[in-house]
């Protein structure tokens, strides 16, 4: 966990050299807003998705997930409002001539970066319209979120399931906005992915949470909308007090944001780089009667991760409306059907998250002369690199029988080129905790050192013992000071 953050231009000079995120089509000049992931990047993405959804779904028992499709029926972003109502105002500086999107409540209210005043020049549906089957005329879209997905088969999942209230639908999936100025490397771009979940509570108690206890100790910044009125600073504080204080007026709110937050911290973010922000009235959804969106200190600004709005029963009544489908719920608890409310929508972008983790755990080591990417062992792409220290037959036989049965557990790899120094500082600047070097003494012995990536410690230890350690140390249920 580190704080000396360099600027977003450099993160991603630093991704291209790295191999772990290139422009879409570059050899073709590439096309903004898309990037391509490289081969260790699409591990850090799936290991923070694998991550997202243990903690989430697998760990708990009030939530379960979906993985629904990309293009549906064009009826359900009609009925989600994103059809009429998707819209962002495309404004243009009338100094310095840059596109932008500005928000409708910020119209007249923000400027460039330049400074220049914005020119409107209208509104522009974020959706990607394409065509489905060989006719022309049958119109659908990319979905622009998940979570619609969510509301249209609500019924089929909870009843399947048989879910109780309260409960939640999870899903991880890509998602397409036609953004007007993709910027900010992957912080904005037109395809991306979301982690989101609905949550869903009984309308006539929504405001108990029996979860709030896991959390009111938690300590977390806070900008409430009275706050930013007076134009005071975050306030550092506990759950509790937040929620005494009505400075949080939810308690299903306040436990979601601080939970979010904890997930972050679970995986090695540094918790003071991070804020909840409560949304000024003028930029609630009509439907929305409370927001905050968890925030992230990036080297370009406090700008959202996650937003957590409280959305009331508005999208399946849309539906039902919509589609004509009865999409109430039994209650055995109060023998009535139920339109459920949604608490809470927890909606993280997953390249969001990747940034987050690459930002906090960037560190460049001036002592070692290397880039050290401090990513937390279960995030890391690759556990363990194994080196032969010679370019002898024996040894390198020896640590490729090592490879071949770790990788039966984990994601190892084997690498025999370049001085051992070169050999730590490229495992060192991909996030790799561990590096196992095999030596003569291994050939006799059968034991090989492991070097822990944050410390360079080095320790001698059983062939035989290695997996158990790399995966005690991974869980850390093992600190590598207690290796023997
Ligand atoms: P913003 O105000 O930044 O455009 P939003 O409020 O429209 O975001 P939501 O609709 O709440 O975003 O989407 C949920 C989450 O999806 C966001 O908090 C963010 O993490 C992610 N996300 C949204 N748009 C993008 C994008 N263009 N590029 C990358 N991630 C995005």
């Amino acid at each position: 966990m580190t704080d000396n953050k360099i600027s977003i231009e450099d993160m991603a000079t630093f991704c291209k050299k790295k191999g772990l995120v290139f422009q879409s089509g570059e050899i073709y000049g590439g096309l903004s807003g898309f990037f391509d992931f490289g081969p260790e990047c699409v591990e850090i993405k799936n290991n923070i998705k694998k991550e997202w959804w243990k903690f989430h779904v697998q760990q708990r028992e009030d939530i379960v997930g979906i993985d629904g499709s990309i293009i549906t029926n064009p009826k359900v972003w009609e009925a989600s409002g994103h059809v009429a109502n998707f819209n962002d105002v495309y404004v243009k500086c009338k100094k310095c001539k840059k596109p932008n999107k500005i928000d409708k409540s910020e119209i007249g209210k923000v400027k460039c970066e330049c400074g220049g005043e914005y020119e409107v020049l209208g509104d522009i549906n974020l959706m990607f319209k394409t065509n489905v089957g060989p006719v022309e005329g049958n119109a659908a879209y990319l979905r622009p979120e998940t979570a619609q997905l969510i509301f249209a088969n609500f019924k089929l999942v909870a009843e399947s399931s048989r879910l109780k209230l309260p409960f939640g639908i999870a899903q991880i999936g890509k998602a397409f906005r036609n953004e007007i100025s993709p910027r900010d490397f992957l912080f904005r771009s037109r395809e991306f992915e979301q982690m989101e979940i609905e949550y869903f509570v009984n309308p006539d108690d929504s405001k108990k949470c029996p979860f709030i206890k896991d959390v009111l100790k938690h300590e977390i910044n806070i900008l409430s909308e009275d706050m930013q009125k007076k134009n005071q600073k975050p306030k550092k504080m506990k759950i509790e007090q937040a929620l005494k204080n009505k400075v949080i007026n939810t308690e299903w709110l306040a436990y979601w944001l601080a939970l979010e937050h904890k997930w972050f911290i679970s995986l090695g973010a540094n918790p003071d780089n991070f804020r909840i922000r409560q949304h000024m009235k003028d930029e609630l959804a009509h439907y929305s009667s409370d927001c905050w969106d968890l925030e992230y200190n990036f080297p370009f600004g406090w700008k959202e991760l996650q937003g957590m709005a409280d959305r009331s029963d508005f999208d399946l009544k849309q539906h039902i409306n919509h589609s004509k489908k009865d999409l109430s719920i039994f209650d055995q608890e109060t023998n009535k059907k139920i339109v459920p409310y949604v608490a809470a929508e927890p909606s993280l972008g997953v390249e969001r998250a990747l940034l987050v983790f690459m930002f906090d755990s960037y560190n460049d080591d001036k002592k070692r002369g290397n880039i050290v990417l401090n990513l937390d062992p279960k995030l890391s792409p690759i556990k363990a690199g194994i080196f032969p220290l010679m370019n002898k037959p024996e040894i390198e036989n020896l640590a490729k029988e090592i490879k071949n049965n770790l990788k039966r557990y984990f994601n190892v790899k084997y690498d025999r080129s370049g001085s051992i120094g070169r050999r730590y500082a490229r495992a060192d600047e991909i996030g790799t905790p561990f590096c196992i070097t095999v030596d003569f003494d291994s050939l006799k012995d059968k034991t090989v050192t492991i070097r822990d990536r944050d410390t360079t410690k080095q320790v001698r230890v059983k062939i035989s013992e290695l997996r158990d350690i790399i995966e005690s140390l991974i869980l850390k249920e093992t600190s590598f000071s207690q290796i023997k």
